[in-house]
Order: C-alpha cells, then sequence, then structure tokens
C-alpha cells in the first residue's frame, strides 16, 4: 500500500539529479535511526542560491522520490525561500497539504534534515587556501564521479 502523492513515486522511478554533483560547494548525508534509510545530497551553491542539487540515496520509495523531487523543486531558489528545518512546514509548501494520516514515513523528513544540512555545510576548499564564498573559478579536481 502506499498513499504517497503519485509525483514521489514517479521520481522515485526517474529521478531527477541522481548522482554527483560536479562542482559542489556543500554537501551533507545522513540515515533515518527508525527505518535505516540512507541520504547523501551535494549541491552547487552561489549566492545563497542553489544552483543544483544531487542526491545518492540506499533507502525506500518515499524518501529516495522526495528527495529527487526536493531536489528539483528547489533548484534556483534562494534559500531564504525554504519553509525552514520542519517538515511539516514543507508539506504545505510542495502542494502536498498536511498529514492528518500520518502517511508519511519518518525517513521523509531525513530529506529536508539532510538538505538544511548541506546548506549549512560547506565543503572543505581543496587546497585550504578558498575562503567561504569564492566562486568556482579553477579546475575541479573532484574526480571521483
Ligand atoms: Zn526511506
Amino acid at each position: 500500500m502506499s498513499s504517497f502523492p503519485k509525483q514521489v513515486l514517479d521520481h522515485y522511478h526517474d529521478p531527477y539529479h541522481r548522482g554527483c554533483c560536479e562542482q559542489t560547494t556543500h554537501a551533507a548525508d545522513g540515515v533515518c535511526q527508525e527505518s535505516g534509510c540512507q541520504l547523501s545530497i551535494e549541491l552547487a551553491m552561489g549566492d545563497a542560491t542553489i544552483v543544483e542539487g544531487w542526491f545518492e540515496a540506499e533507502g525506500c520509495t518515499a524518501c529516495e522520490g522526495l528527495a529527487s523531487l526536493v531536489l528539483e523543486r528547489v533548484e534556483g531558489l534562494p534559500i531564504s525561500a525554504f519553509p525552514g528545518p520542519d517538515w511539516s512546514a514543507w508539506l504545505p509548501w510542495l502542494d502536498f497539504g498536511t498529514d492528518e494520516a500520518g502517511s508519511w514515513p519518518s525517513c521523509s523528513s531525513l530529506v529536508i534534515d539532510v538538505l538544511m544540512q548541506a546548506v549549512g555545510s560547506p565543503v572543505a576548499a581543496l587546497d585550504g587556501d578558498l575562503a567561504d564564498g569564492t566562486q568556482f573559478g579553477g579546475p575541479s579536481l573532484r574526480e571521483e564521479c
């Protein structure tokens, strides 16, 4: 049984930006203690705006589909436009209404937790000299993708 909105299932089957972000400036990962779902998010940010967001997950339909859907929605937006760190505030923002039926599993909030963490977690500059806010200028040394 699944009572998630169809868009979440669609995203689960055909994810948006699943993989590595080539110009990651911010990243975070997390695990849902209850479900064991794992999620990592990589963001390319500039001027406090999400330029690109990518994810990798070992999760379930809900959190993987939701991660894809949320990253598509926040792309191009300044983080000041986000509803905040509370998952319940994202539901109406994503046009999902409220969770009166309790149909969203606990790992749904993992998506928001990891996203908000990523926004506040600049990745270490490769050569140690780059300060926060440095724009991507040089060649990327991140070859692991
Ligand atoms: Zn999950």
